[in-house]
Formats: C-alpha cells, sequence, structure tokens
C-alpha cells in the first residue's frame, strides 16, 4: 500500500510507482496478485487491513490508489465494469430524483437510464451538453445529478467540462464526468470542477482488449464514504486479475494515448481530403465545432477515436466496415488494436431509430478507435476498405 500519493511527480512516474509499490516480503518489484477472498483478521470483533475480498482487496487498491493519483482525486473505486461503476453512482440518487445527461451519452447509460433506472422512479432528461441554455432549460427542481462525456459518442461532441461544472455547482447538483474517451492523459475532470470521474477500465485503462472493468474516481471524503457503501452493498466489485491487469495498463498509458492520438490525427486529416467522405468528425480538426474547448481541455493532443460519414451512406458505410482488415469489425475502443463500427447497428443499437436520427447519429457514421499499428498500413487499410465499400454499384 502507498502513503499518500507524491503530488511532485509527473504522471507518467506516478502511473509506474504510485500505489506500486514493491512486494515487503519478498522484494518483488510488481506488487502480487493476491486472489485471496478472505483475510484472517487480529482477533474476534477486530479488524486488519483486508478481511473480505468484496469490502477490500490489496490488488485492487493498488490500481484505485494508481488511478486516484493520475485523476488527481483522493480515492477510487474499482467495479467490475464501466456500466457497474455508472450504475454505482447513479445509487446516490432516490425514487423522484432526475438526472441530465448528454444527447450523445453512452448507449450502454442511455439504456441504464431509460430501462432499468425510470422503474425506481429516477427519471432523465437529454439535452445539448455544449449549450448552457438547454441545459437550463432542461433544469427541474428535481435535477440532482449532470453526468457528461467529453468527446462524446460517437460524434465526438466536445462539453465544456469547466463551464458545465461552474453552472451545475451554481443549481446544487453533483457532477459525474465519463472520461473513458479523453482518459486522465489528455482531460482530468476533477481539476475542472467535477465531483465524480467514472471509467470503463475496459477501454484505454486496460488497453489490451483482455479485461472487463470500470472505476469511479472522486476527492470528497464524504461522496467517497457513500460510493464505497453502495459498492459494498452492491458487490459489483472489480477482481483481483482484472485489477491487476488494469495496474500494469495504467504503466503505459501515457505512451499509448499520445501515441494513438497521433496517428488518429493524421488519419483525420486524411480521410478529410477524400471526395468520398461526407464529413470527419475528430476534436483535433479545426472544421470539429468543439475545437476550440478541445484545445483548452485536452492537454497534448486529441484523443484516439474519430468518426466519419460517408456520402454514400448506409449499404457504403457497411461495406466499408465490413471491408477492413487491420481495423476489427467490434464494439469497445481504446485498445492496441484498431477497431471498427457503424453506432446505428452496433454501439447505438440500444437508441431507437427516431432518439438516433434526433441525436445525429446518421446510419452512414463509421466510428474508429484507432490503435498502436502503424499509421501507414492503417492508411492503407482504409483506403482499400473505401474503394471496395464505393467501387460497387449501388
Ligand atoms: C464502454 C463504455 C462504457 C461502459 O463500460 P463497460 O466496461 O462496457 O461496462 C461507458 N462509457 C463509455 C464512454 C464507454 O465507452
Amino acid at each position: 500500500m502507498s502513503d499518500s500519493p507524491r503530488d511532485g511527480w509527473d504522471f507518467s512516474t506516478r502511473a509506474i510507482h504510485v500505489g506500486q509499490d514493491k512486494d515487503p516480503q519478498t522484494g518483488a518489484v510488481v506488487p502480487p496478485l493476491h486472489l485471496a477472498s478472505t483475510f484472517v483478521q487480529p482477533g474476534a470483533g477486530e479488524w486488519g487491513a483486508f478481511d473480505y475480498s468484496r469490502s477490500g482487496n490489496p490488488t485492487r487498491l493498488a490500481f484505485e490508489t494508481t488511478l486516484a493519483s493520475l485523476e488527481g482525486g483522493t480515492k477510487a473505486l474499482a467495479y467490475a465494469s464501466g456500466m457497474a461503476a455508472i450504475h454505482g453512482a447513479m445509487m446516490l440518487l432516490e425514487a423522484g430524483d432526475h438526472v441530465l445527461a448528454g444527447r450523445d451519452v453512452y448507449g450502454g447509460t442511455y439504456r441504464l437510464l431509460h430501462r432499468i433506472l425510470d422503474r425506481v422512479g429516477i427519471t432523465v432528461t437529454l439535452a445539448d451538453t455544449t449549450d448552457l441554455s438547454a441545459l437550463e432549460n432542461a433544469l427541474t427542481t428535481k435535477t440532482k445529478l449532470l453526468w457528461l462525456e467529453s468527446p462524446g459518442n460517437p460524434l465526438l461532441t466536445m462539453t465544456d467540462l469547466a463551464a458545465c461544472s461552474e453552472w451545475a455547482k451554481e443549481k446544487g447538483l453533483l457532477v459525474g464526468v465519463d472520461n473513458t474517451f479523453a482518459t486522465p492523459v489528455l482531460t482530468r475532470p476533477l481539476e475542472l470542477g467535477a465531483d465524480i470521474v467514472m471509467h470503463s477500465a475496459t477501454k484505454y485503462l486496460g488497453g489490451h482488449s483482455d479485461l472487463l472493468g470500470g472505476a469511479l474516481v472522486v476527492q470528497d471524503k464524504d461522496l467517497f464514504d457513500k460510493l464505497y457503501y453502495i459498492q459494498n452493498a452492491t458487490g459489483a466489485v472489480m477482481g483481483p486479475l482484472e485489477s491487476f491487469l488494469c495496474s500494469r495498463g495504467l504503466k503505459t498509458l501515457s505512451l499509448r494515448v499520445l501515441a494513438q492520438s497521433k496517428t488518429a490525427l493524421a488519419l483525420a486529416l486524411w480521410l478529410d481530403q477524400q471526395p468520398e467522405v461526407a464529413r470527419v468528425l475528430y476534436p483535433g480538426l479545426p472544421s470539429h465545432p468543439g475545437h476550440a474547448i478541445a484545445q483548452q481541455q485536452m492537454e497534448g493532443a486529441y484523443g484516439a477515436m474519430l468518426s466519419f460519414e460517408l456520402k454514400a451512406g448506409f449499404a457504403a458505410a457497411q461495406r466499408f466496415v465490413e471491408s477492413t482488415e487491420l481495423f476489427q469489425l467490434a464494439v469497445s475502443l481504446g485498445a492496441v488494436e484498431s477497431l471498427i463500427e457503424q453506432p446505428a447497428s452496433m454501439s447505438h443499437a440500444s437508441y431507437d431509430a427516431e432518439a438516433r436520427a434526433k441525436h445525429g447519429i446518421h446510419d452512414g457514421l463509421i466510428r474508429l478507435s484507432v490503435g498502436l499499428e502503424a499509421e501507414t498500413d492503417l492508411r492503407a487499410d482504409l483506403a482499400q476498405a473505401l474503394q471496395k465499400a464505393t467501387s460497387v454499384g449501388s
């Protein structure tokens, strides 16, 4: 276990050393994987640092400690999945409470809010989080939580997290930010006024498409205590193996995110020049409506997610996503392998068609998660897919 985060260290040093002290018993440089479900107590009714793995596990705590430091928080909680983490945060609410969320909120969050939480009397309004007056209009006397994502999914919408947090504070709302896309390498929402940062650790934190996990990070002790109580009472904790793999993933997080972002920018510029492409959505392009916010809110790069639309529409987009070789046709994102998908039929299938249309998620939209492969190979893959997708007679 680590002492308090060593604030003087740079991000990349903390990613390797905070919470990851050598094993005192053996000197092992990498803290061991603790699979034990239960821990011997010093005496009846006396409690050691750990007692039962749902309530706390050393391998999980190591990951939580590192992540809290990287996000500029004091404490983190690791969950079985990103959805379990979001659910844990939403359980702060009570029947009758209202949630304000972005209109291109992650599909699973949309489903949780509209199909599960509505059953217990929690209501939701989706609003354009790039427009404070739209938030103001959607505010009710019952609103308790503002849930933000930046960049948004799949349109890479940029929300001004500092401005929204300031507005929400005036209204007495709690602010949660799903920071899965940006990662703490590029954006740290707690420093911008958010109360809770959420991650699907399945994505960039793990980074290798080999685990499911989620996390919440906070600064406030009371808020942490409430979330911990809910997590321990409901039980969706991250397993030790996943925690171990997440700690391993964090060590290369900044290297991966910066390298993948650099390739994403190059591919976005290239796609933007192709006559068959109607528009490219990437926060790093000056043409993106959120570019100015991205410049101030994302540090050093613009992320490795990008979307684009083919002029030819649905059938061509479908042919495109089925024609790439390096870009694998799969949902998920954030790993070393590049992935491609069609939001309308895959990641956002849990939105109904009307909601998709209303929120600008066209059938012909294609989303890329740019991995760590060479940019030249990825570009060649997109070029051959573009050829196949658009040369076939309609
Ligand atoms: C994947 C994802 C989630 C859900 O996480 P799981 O680990 O799949 O449960 C939430 N938000 C965003 C932005 C995601 O990409």
